[in-house]
């Protein structure tokens, strides 16, 4: 059974139809997310733009052709601005009207209904922008990374090159894929690779929006609310994989544990508030202290950890030290005075206990025991041999503790 050009057209246009209705719905559904809005806005508009251009041998040129390309602009266009939507940009109102109002004043050129070559030009170049636009959009905001996020740019992009495609045939390729006189399998065509990409860009515009929820989720469940830092669980998934790294490449990986020292009694002194905000506070002095690659979390309560990737036992000593100093010197204003505290810190590395987390973790914390019994607000290294004692600074005396040596 043949099926001619107007039946494939409409089917395809009542399909696009029914999909900007459901991306209605889901923006509806939750008003976060409008660039299901704006996707769904420019489906109806598309879809409505076909069934016009689909008949148009029976209706005035400048509705059926005219504002019916019109529509199919700002669909294009609303497509850009659901790509902003999703970076959380702003609509560009003059460009989203500009490009259809250019298009309907080119029809006070004499006769530029019968310019089938010019009209394809013209439209293309703005269908061709908006599209590569969108991708555009999308690319600016890779730095949040999102599985889906390349498919999606390489389909817009592919989608602008299609309409740029036509520029360039339209003296070699029938209507709709040129501006040589229509023949049904161009039709065929164009309508093929349009339904296709708008199948495609809404699963990967879905997807992403999925992908991001998911990403929040597990930023929130991996976070301290009260610091902002990565908490327990955070450390849970990273500090194995980050010791796989280490391992891989012959590098060290050194382990800070560093617990305030009397936080009961600040809590008691000045009041819960006043901890919240020393812990705040501490972890300022840890951004402060530690390099950009540097990992950090609050593990519970007055305890935090560090994981130091690349750092000597030297190296990892001599920044824990700068931890207690720069706590040392920070004040905190509360509502009762000002408070300051200090904290104890306990070092061990990959060097002396292999690359073994429970390992790591286990010197590290008799390290902060020894640092707590010797007098607390200093740091104490883990270390498998004697070695020569750091030279104090600021009062704070690095100790070193024998660990037991490991095969
Ligand atoms: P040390 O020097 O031996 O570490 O003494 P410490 O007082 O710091 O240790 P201890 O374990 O006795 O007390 C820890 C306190 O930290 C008790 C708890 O109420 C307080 N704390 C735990 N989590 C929080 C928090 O989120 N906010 C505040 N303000 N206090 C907290
Ligand atoms: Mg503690
Ligand atoms: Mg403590």
């Amino acid at each position: 059974m043949a099926i001619d050009n107007f039946t494939l057209v409409a089917a395809s246009g009542a399909v696009i139809c029914v999909l900007g209705f459901v991306l209605f719905y889901m923006w509806r559904q939750d008003r976060s997310a409008p660039w299901f809005g704006w996707l769904g806005l420019s489906y109806v508009l598309g879809a409505s733009a076909a069934i016009l251009l689909g008949t148009r041998a029976s209706g005035p040129t400048f509705v059926n052709t005219g504002v019916a390309t019109a529509l199919l602009l700002l669909c294009f266009g609303c497509m850009w601005t659901g790509a902003r939507a999703f970076e959380r940009r702003k609509a560009v109102w003059w460009a989203l009207v500009m490009a259809p109002a250019l298009w309907l004043s080119s029809f006070l050129i004499p006769d530029f209904s019968n310019m089938l070559g010019l009209r394809v030009v013209i439209a293309s170049i703005p269908a061709s922008t908006f599209l590569l636009l969108g991708g555009l959009e999308l690319w600016r905001g890779r730095f949040e990374i999102l599985p889906s996020r390349k498919a999606a740019i390489a389909f817009h992009v592919s989608a602008g090159l299609f309409f740029a495609f036509r520029i360039v045939s339209v003296g070699a390729l029938p209507f709709p894929l040129g501006g040589l006189s229509i023949h049904p399998l161009a039709t065929a065509a164009f309508n093929f690779i349009t339904f296709v990409h708008a199948m495609f860009l809404t699963v990967l515009m879905i997807s992403m929006t999925k992908e991001r929820r998911e990403s929040t989720q597990r930023t929130l469940a991996e976070s301290d609310a009260l610091t902002g830092l990565p908490n327990r669980r955070a450390f849970a998934t990273e500090a194995e994989r980050l010791m796989r790294r280490q391992k891989y490449n012959r590098a060290p990986l050194a382990l800070l544990i560093l617990d305030l020292d009397h936080f009961k009694s600040i809590n008691d002194r000045f009041g819960h508030d006043a901890g919240d905000r020393v812990l705040v506070e501490f972890g300022a002095v840890l951004d402060g202290a530690l390099r950009r690659d540097d990992f950090r979390y609050r593990m519970g309560g007055e305890e935090f950890c560090c994981l130091l990737p690349g750092l000597t036992i030297r190296e990892a000593q001599a920044t824990a030290e700068r931890i207690c100093q720069a706590f040392q010197a920070t004040t905190v204003e509360v509502l009762g005075g000002s408070v300051r505290g200090t904290v104890s810190i306990g070092i061990s590395s990959t060097d002396i206990c292999g690359y073994v987390l429970e390992d790591l973790l286990n010197e590290a914390d008799a390290a902060t025991y020894e640092a707590k019994a010797s007098g607390r607000n200093r740091a104490v290294v883990a270390i498998a041999k004697p070695m020569a004692p750091a030279t104090p600074l600021l009062g704070n005396v690095t100790d070193i503790r024998v660990a037991k040596l490991r095969a």
